[in-house]
């Protein structure tokens, strides 16, 4: 369902790209569809779904909501047949570095808030390279996320292009969650050896995201939305979407999102997308999420993703539950990191200082690979076969 407003956005000098559209998709109205989904909706849209037939954004909608409760276990199944047949019974690991938490933004929600006192670090490329033989230590991983701080002065593209460089020896897929940036950057840094981008958009809801994000560059709603465009036209092979679960409300920020999926999709065929689910949870700061999302009704929304998109990496970091994490390896996860550490160094020296969120699922990944292949599945270090590395090289 679109419903065309005629405002014009205020962040339109930031480029052009979804931000462009997203006032065609109106935030109550899509409230009030999830809120009228009835179980004869739920029926057909797991009967096209059982079929194999593409689901649209609003097919979504109905699976999330209230009314595809009793439908659960249908849903689990579906969803686990699917994600076997497109995945096989595959977990790929992965392991964050965070190389910095100095940041300019104010983000009211996050204990690394420019506004927090704390002692801020940003790694050298030996701090860097430490890190990365500590988690060699710590098991095969051959996937690794560099997460930092937004503070381009600090940490722009040339320190991201060197840190790619001193990663890139140790591990064959690497992945940037950090600052949005221009497509150009974006290019640069895939030439210098980046697999993928993994960008939280947070929450689609205009006004509260300007609420959420008073200061500094990612108070620009539009220059972080039209982001994603700017990765699809750099050739980025791997997008990752996200919102902040419980930031708003969590249901018609994931429909917004499926939306803005199949718009990437539609324009930037050429890349892969992931998306991850994280639940807002107290930071340092002491901020409250407005809403909770309940275990059971993110096993429904895990599961209606799946079935509405077959082909996305789902994945879990260590800020859910170990329980949690292995109940969702049969339900349509394809992607857990292990073992992780949310703060810089943190790997190669017991440092004590802040985490940007609380770990609770502390198991080793031997640990977690233990419980993957108990539940009989493989547990994938590397994602990446053979024969694209050959082709990369070969560009
Ligand atoms: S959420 Fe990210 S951008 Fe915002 S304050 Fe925290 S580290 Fe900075």
């Amino acid at each position: 369902m679109r419903v065309l407003k005629s405002d014009p956005t205020p962040d339109a000098i930031f480029g052009h790209g979804f931000a462009d559209i997203i006032g065609e998709y109106d935030w109550e109205a899509t409230g009030k569809l999830i809120d009228n989904a009835t179980p004869a909706d739920v029926r057909r849209v797991l009967a096209k779904g059982r079929l194999g037939a593409t689901l649209s954004p609003d097919d979504f909608a109905v699976l999330i909501s209230e009314a595809a409760d009793p439908f659960l276990e249908e849903m689990a199944r579906l969803s686990n047949r699917i994600t076997s047949e497109r995945f096989g019974k595959t977990i790929s690991l992965y392991i964050p570095m965070y190389v910095g938490n100095a940041c300019t933004n104010k983000c009211v929600y996050c204990g690394f808030n420019h506004d927090n006192p704390f002692t801020r670090v940003v790694l050298s490329q030996d701090d860097i390279r430490r890190e990365c033989e500590a988690i060699k230590r710590l098991g095969n991983f051959e996937n690794l996320l560099i997460v930092a701080g937004e503070y381009p002065s600090l940490c722009g593209v040339e320190y991201f292009e060197q840190v790619l460089h001193t990663c890139r020896p140790y591990f064959h897929n690497l992945t940037l969650e950090v600052q949005p940036m221009r497509s150009r950057d974006y290019l640069r840094l895939t030439k210098a050896g980046l697999n993928g981008v993994v960008c939280f958009q947070e929450t689609y809801h205009r006004e509260a995201y300007r609420k959420y994000h008073p200061k500094g560059m990612k108070s620009h709603y539009d220059w972080r939305l039209n982001g994603y465009d700017r990765m699809g036209e750099a050739g980025v092979h791997k997008i990752g979407l996200g919102v902040l679960l419980g930031l708003e409300d969590w249901r018609i920020d994931v429909v917004m999102m499926a939306r803005h999926l199949r718009y990437l999709q539609k324009h930037y065929w050429r890349s892969r997308f992931s998306v991850n689910f994280p639940r807002m949870c107290p930071s340092e700061s002491g901020f409250q999420p407005k809403s909770l999302i309940s275990d059971r009704q993110l096993v429904r929304l895990t599961t209606a993703f799946r079935i509405f998109d077959n082909d996305a990496d789902i994945s879990f970091s260590t800020r859910e539950k170990p329980l949690f994490r292995d109940n969702m390896v049969r339900l349509g996860a394809t992607s857990l990191s292990a073992g992780s550490r949310t703060e810089p160094g943190g790997y190669a020296s017991a440092t004590h200082s802040l985490e940007q969120f609380e770990i609770t699922d502390s198991r080793t990944p031997q640990q977690v690979v233990d419980a993957i292949t108990r539940m009989g599945y493989q547990p994938v270090w590397k994602d990446w076969d053979e024969v694209f590395d050959v082709c990369l090289n070969e560009a």
